[in-house]
């Protein structure tokens, strides 16, 4: 099949981990370590699926969450977002931004590539289902269900093969200094050292 599949991950190691796991179950993985690169990458690669860090340099995962799914030509495409962080209100933020499907790390590989095939299966029975939307039957919308809450019950199921918490522990969380230009309501909550933002600089005082 090879069906294709963006990472969007600045962390070389799980870059490396996610490319590999999907490139020894069958999947043509493209690794896309900037995320200022992501929109661009999508559009040229066409992939089945988008495997989303949220915690990146220069722009967060959130932000690119939302432009693809306010993207005519990405919007359809499916994405998997992958967070270091399960905070209480972080799952359903990402889902507000679009993202079909929820990963926390450290991620289980097993359950990794579950997610994977659940979001692409969804993915095309929606498109198999959109020439024809009468032909749908409340089964198939159940599956459908089904499949989407496969990749959400990732999160909460216990690792079986952990891989090591690499993205927290080499990776600078910078606060996300973007989000606040990016108009998204949600983006100060404490999750993601949001505190930062507050500090007062007493240089720029103009007494
Ligand atoms: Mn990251």
């Amino acid at each position: 099949m090879g069906q294709k599949i963006l990472v969007v991950e600045d962390n070389e190691l799980n870059l490396k981990l996610f490319c590999d796991l999907l490139g020894a179950h069958g999947y043509e993985a493209e690794a896309v370590r900037d995320g200022r690169e992501a929109l661009e990458r999508a559009r040229a690669f066409a992939p089945d699926l988008v495997v989303m860090d949220i915690q990146m340099p220069h722009i967060s995962g959130l932000e690119l969450i939302e432009q693809m799914k306010a993207d005519a030509e990405l919007r359809a495409t499916p994405i998997m977002a992958v967070t270091a962080y399960a905070a209480r209100g972080d799952e359903e933020r990402i889902r507000d931004a679009g993202a079909e499907g929820y990963v926390s790390k450290p991620i289980s590989v097993v359950r990794f590539v579950e997610a994977v095939a659940g979001l692409l299966e969804a993915a095309a029975e929606r498109a198999a289902a959109e020439p024809e939307p009468a032909d749908e039957t409340p089964e198939a919308v159940a599956d459908r269900q089904d499949a989407a809450e496969e990749g959400e019950a990732v999160a909460e199921t216990e690792s079986e093969a952990t891989v090591e918490e690499a993205d927290a522990e080499t990776e600078p969380l910078e606060p996300p200094r973007h989000s606040r230009e990016s108009g998204n309501p949600a983006s100060d909550g404490d999750a993601e050292g949001g505190g930062e933002e507050e500090k007062l600089d007493p240089g720029s005082s103009p007494g």
